[in-house]
């Protein structure tokens, strides 16, 4: 069999080497940039650094005894991944430069083609291609006309010069939060345009000292006790996501409060701050430095909505103009576009931007009816809230290659979940996903354009179970 893998992010690297564990040589790895990474290739943002702790945030097949930080910085994210593709042989196997832009499916088998006119025909699509991926430019009149270094935070424009320049930063998630704590000291001044306050969860991020990271290279089993610890605490954090009422979501909205209530001396300011929902129903931010940084003289937090943007900078609706050298737009990504903008043609000429017209979804977030042989991981609906994305996607790999296994042995050759179950599995889903923290009355990128959480509404454990094998009467196989 051969397989196309579309991506070389954290998603794309591990299916490349798990295939060739099972026995699978027969791919190629398309990505449309010049090097692996994906998410930690595009942002290079000041500050940037991962928000599951590091131990986690690992494949569970390459611990890294030399993490520096409980949550360490992007750079050594990337070189994290950097090295597993060159260890493992991944680089070699990845066509870089070759965008995928169409992939159609005709007489059992895939035929996809390339922006520089390649082609290629498998039985096999994994498409890895990310889900932060698209950024979310904000719509603000005069955005173009702004005299001074516009841009967005996955495109950081490194020949800027921060130091001593004012800076505007319009967002308030997690990236936003990042680079202003990086950021203050370096700038004239800071102002961030807050639409909506957010918790802000006091995490400590320490270094792991040299004799730490040496004792977990000696003795492996201590990393992989330090992992099972984490993630058994990530787990314990998803069962209160669940339930909004659960003593993990308590506790964390006891710290997020006592953290704005202890740590904002300026009873105006706290009042800007403070958030007008639940904590964690938003994805959560994290952070050991944000409110001292925001508190710094330098820096304003501007809760006066945006009108337009002017050459000379950001004009808000009570008339002020916030002068500024740069605007970065930390403003998230499009969560709704997965595979595409990729043409993606399943059996009989069905088109999955009219299945996804009103909004995307898949058989547990991995695969389409109708779309045979054709598999997403990080796909519609996944576990998404502050997770390690690894663990997930280790998780629905192994899934994959169970159904991969059904192609392998000849009992079918082709693999897609019923219209039945899946419409089933998407009501289940949107049902509960209605009641977990996410649904309880905040605006956010989790929500779809019905106000309904586009994510895995049940426990991790359930989604680890749900992944152990594929329920092949689920299935369509032919
Ligand atoms: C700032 C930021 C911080 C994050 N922090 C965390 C964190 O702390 N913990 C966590 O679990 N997750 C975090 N994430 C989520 C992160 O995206 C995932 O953890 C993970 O990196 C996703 O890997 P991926 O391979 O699925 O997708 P990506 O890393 O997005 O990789 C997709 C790859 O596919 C390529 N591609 C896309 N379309 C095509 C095409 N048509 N043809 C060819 N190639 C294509 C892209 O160029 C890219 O290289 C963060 C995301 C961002 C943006």
């Amino acid at each position: 069999m051969r397989f196309a893998i579309l991506g070389a992010g954290m998603a794309g690297i591990l299916s490349a080497i798990k295939l060739r564990a099972a026995g699978y040589d027969d791919f190629t790895v398309y990505e449309k940039a010049d090097r692996v990474g994906g998410t930690w290739r595009e942002n290079t943002y000041p500050g940037l650094a991962c928000d599951v702790p590091s131990h986690l945030y690992s494949y569970a097949f390459e611990p890294n005894p030399d993490w520096s930080h409980r949550f360490s910085p992007g750079p050594e994210i990337l070189a994290y991944f950097q090295g597993v593709a060159d260890r493992h042989g991944v680089t070699p196997r990845v066509r870089f430069g070759a965008e995928v832009v169409r992939a159609e499916f005709t007489d059992g088998r895939w035929r996809l083609a390339t922006k520089d006119g390649q082609r290629d025909e498998v039985d096999v699509v994994i498409a890895a291609t990310g889900v932060l991926h698209h950024p979310k430019l904000p719509d603000i009149e005069g955005l173009d006309r702004f005299a001074g270094a516009c841009f967005h935070s996955a495109r950081w424009d490194h020949s800027v010069k921060l130091d001593g320049a004012r800076i505007g930063i319009v967002g308030t998630g997690s990236t936003a939060v990042q680079i202003v704590s990086a950021i203050v000291d370096r700038v004239a001044r800071l102002s961030l345009f807050q639409r909506t306050a957010q918790w802000i969860m006091p995490q400590e991020n320490p270094a792991y000292s040299d004799a730490e990271r040496a004792g977990f290279r000696a003795d492996p089993d201590s990393m992989r006790r330090a992992y099972a610890e984490i993630a058994d605490l990530f787990h314990a954090f998803s069962t209160g996501l669940v339930d909004a009422d659960s003593p993990q979501m308590q506790m964390i909205e006891t710290a997020c409060r006592a953290n704005l209530e202890q740590n904002v001396r300026d009873p105006v300011l706290r009042e800007k701050l403070r958030p007008t929902y639940r904590a964690a129903c938003k994805r959560l931010v994290m952070s050991p430095n944000f409110y001292d940084a925001i508190q710094r003289p330098n820096a304003e937090v501007v809760t006066e909505g945006i009108e337009r943007v002017e050459p000379e900078g950001v004009r808000t609706r009570d008339g002020r103009l916030h002068a500024l050298d740069v605007l970065v737009l930390a403003t998230g990504f499009r969560v709704d576009r997965f595979v595409r903008p990729i043409e993606v043609v399943g059996r009989d000429g069905k088109r999955l931007d009219d299945v996804w017209s009103a909004r995307p979804s898949a058989y547990l977030s991995i695969s389409i009816p109708g779309f045979p042989n054709f598999f997403l991981l990080n796909g519609p609906n996944g576990p998404v809230g502050n997770f390690s994305l690894i663990e997930v996607a280790e998780l629905q790999l192994g899934y994959v290659l169970g159904l991969v296994e059904e192609l392998r042995s000849g009992r079918c050759r082709e693999i897609s979940p019923s219209e039945e179950t899946t419409t089933r599995f998407e009501a289940e889903r949107t049902e509960a996903a209605r009641h977990t923290i996410w649904g309880s009355g905040c605006r956010s990128w989790y929500l779809d354009d019905r106000g309904v959480p586009m994510s895995w509404p049940w426990t991790f454990d359930r989604f680890r179970e749900e992944m152990s094998a594929p329920k092949l009467e689920a299935f369509e196989r032919r």
